[in-house]
C-alpha cells in the first residue's frame, strides 16, 4: 500500500481485492460514524449495520493499512497476562469476564468467516507455543495449568511431542491451544468490509477524518473532502492514530515486528515442517514466530522494524534463524517482507475509552488483535445499540494516560531488536 512493498508484503499480493470503495465527497449522515477500517472499525460497522443502523467509516488510507492488513496471521486465545492474574489486574468482575470473553473470541473470527464465505485462508488447527529452555517450559506449565483449571483445550506437549508437530527438536516443550488458529489477515480485514457494505455500511477510504466537533446533539467530523454528522463515534485507529484523539496513540508504545516470507516450499520440505499447520510462536524475550500461507510459504517474523540498518540485520538474522530451526531450508530465499507497529500498553491489557459524549474506542491489544478486536468492535457496536451498558463491558472505564519517554522506548525497542539480531541467531 502507498507503493510501499515493506508495509503489507506477502499478504497484498495475495489477498482478494478489496471492494470498490472512494474518497468521501460531501456532507453526510448517519447514526453512527466509524473512524478507521481495522479489525475494531469493521467488527463495529457489520454488527451496526446487520442490527439496522446507518453507519458510515472513514479509514484514512486503505482497508486493513494498520495492524489489521500486516500482522503474523495468529488467531490467539487470551492475552500475554496469565489468566489468573487478569483479576488481579482488572478485579474479579472485569478479570472474569475478559478471560472469558477473549477465551472465546477465536470462535467469532472462525464464525464470520464462514458466515460471510471471507476468502482469508483460515487454518483452524490451533497454534503452538514453543518452550525455549527450562524457564519457557516452566511459564507454559503454568499457563497451561491456569487454562486448564479454567476448562480451556490447551495442551501441554512435551520435547519429542513437540518437535514431532513442528519438525525441530530445538524446543523443550509447547502449549497446544485448539481454541486458536491462523488466517490471511489483510483477507480477513477485507471480507469484514465487503460483509459490512453488503448489510447497508458505507466505507470510504483516502479519508482521514481531521477534524471532529460536537453539533446539534451529535459530533460532525470532517475529512479534506467532506463530512459526516452522526449521533455517535466510534473510534477505531488504535496504534496507528492520525490527526484525531491522538490521546490514544499517546498512551501507546510502538513495537516493530516484522515478517520474512519464502517461497512456496516443495512438497517435500512442506511435509517437514508444521504438517498440520498450526501456528508458532515462542517464549523467547524477543519472540519469533512462524506459519504457513495457503500456498506453502513459510512466514517466519519477529521484533524489529526494517527500515536503516534494520534492512539487513533482520533478515540475515532470519536466514540464520530459520537455517538453525529447519536445516533443510538453508538455501530458501526470502520472496516478501514486511513490517508494522504493534500497539503495547503498559499493563499489557486493552483500554476501554469514553473520550467525549457518544464518542467511544478500544485500543492497545499489545500484538493480539485478530479475535479481540473482532470482539470488541462487536461489544462498542452493541454498546452504541444499547443493548448493552458501560458496566456490562469487558474493560473498566479509563482515561487515556501518555506513556513517559515514549519515543525513547520505541527507539529502544527498535535499536535493541538491531543489536539482540546482529549479534546471534538465539536458539
Ligand atoms: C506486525 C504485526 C504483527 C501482529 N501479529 C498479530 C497476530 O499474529 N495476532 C493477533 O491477534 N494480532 C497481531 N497483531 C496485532 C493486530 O494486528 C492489531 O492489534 C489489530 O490489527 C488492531 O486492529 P484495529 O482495527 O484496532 O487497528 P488497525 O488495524 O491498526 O486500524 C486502525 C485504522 O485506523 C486508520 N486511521 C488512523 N487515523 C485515522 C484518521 N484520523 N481517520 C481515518 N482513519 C484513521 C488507520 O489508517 C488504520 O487503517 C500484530 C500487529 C502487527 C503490526
Amino acid at each position: 500500500m502507498k507503493n510501499d512493498p515493506r508495509s503489507h508484503g506477502l499478504w497484498e499480493r495475495s489477498a482478494p481485492q478489496a471492494p470498490p470503495t472512494t474518497r468521501l465527497s460531501g456532507d453526510l449522515t448517519a447514526d453512527v460514524v466509524v473512524i478507521g477500517a481495522g479489525f475494531t472499525g469493521l467488527s463495529a460497522a457489520l454488527h451496526l449495520a446487520e442490527a439496522g443502523a446507518s453507519v458510515v467509516v472513514l479509514e484514512g488510507i486503505q482497508i486493513g493499512f494498520g495492524g489489521s492488513g500486516r500482522n503474523v496471521g495468529l488467531v490467539n486465545a487470551g492475552m500475554w497476562v496469565m489468566p489468573d492474574d487478569l483479576p488481579g489486574e482488572l478485579g474479579e468482575v472485569y478479570g472474569n469476564r475478559l478471560l472469558h470473553l477473549l477465551g472465546d473470541a477465536p470462535s467469532l473470527v472462525f464464525e464470520l468467516v464462514e458466515k460471510h464465505a471471507i476468502a482469508c485462508e483460515i487454518e483452524r488447527s490451533g497454534t503452538l507455543h514453543c518452550a525455549v529452555g527450562a524457564k519457557g517450559l516452566a511459564e507454559l506449565q503454568e499457563r497451561a495449568r491456569q487454562w486448564q483449571a479454567r476448562g480451556a483445550p490447551v495442551h501441554l506437549l512435551n520435547t519429542e511431542e513437540t518437535a514431532h508437530k513442528v519438525g525441530t527438536s530445538s524446543y523443550s516443550g509447547s502449549l497446544l491451544d485448539l481454541r486458536a488458529g491462523t488466517i490471511q489477515p489483510l483477507g480477513y480485514s477485507r471480507g469484514l468490509a465487503g460483509a459490512a457494505i453488503k448489510a447497508g455500511a458505507r466505507i470510504f477510504t483516502s479519508s482521514p477524518v481531521v477534524d471532529a466537533e460536537e453539533a446539534d446533539g451529535g459530533w460532525r467530523v470532517r475529512t479534506h473532502s467532506g463530512s459526516v454528522w452522526a449521533k455517535w463515534v466510534i473510534v477505531a485507529t488504535n496504534a496507528y492514530t492520525t490527526h484525531v484523539w491522538p490521546q490514544i496513540r499517546a498512551e501507546l508504545v510502538h513495537l516493530p515486528y516484522f515478517n520474512l516470507a519464502t517461497k512456496p516450499l516443495s512438497d517435500n520440505l512442506r511435509n517437514t515442517i508444521l504438517p498440520e499447520r498450526q501456528g508458532v510462536w515462542d517464549t523467547n524475550e524477543i519472540l519469533s514466530s512462524y506459519r504457513f500461507d495457503q500456498q506453502g510459504r513459510l512466514v517466519f517474523g519477529s521484533v524489529g522494524a526494517l527500515r536503516g540498518l534494520g534492512q539487513s540485520i533482520h533478515p540475515n538474522w532470519g536466514r540464520r534463524a530459520l537455517r538453525k530451526l529447519f536445516p533443510q531450508l538453508a538455501d530458501i530465499a526470502f520472496e516478501y517482507e514486511w513490517y508494522g507497529s504493534i500497539g503495547m500498553t503498559s499493563n499489557n491489557l486493552p483500554r476501554f475509552h469514553r473520550l467525549a459524549r457518544n464518542v467511544v474506542s478500544f485500543s492497545g491489544y499489545n500484538g493480539r488483535g485478530i479475535a479481540p478486536g473482532t470482539t470488541f468492535g462487536r461489544i462498542l457496536a452493541r454498546l452504541v445499540l444499547g443493548d448493552i451498558q458501560e458496566a456490562d463491558l469487558p474493560l473498566p472505564m479509563t482515561e487515556p494516560e501518555p506513556v513517559r519517554y515514549r519515543a525513547v522506548k520505541e527507539a529502544y525497542y527498535e535499536v535493541g531488536a538491531q543489536i539482540a539480531h546482529a549479534a546471534t541467531a538465539r536458539f
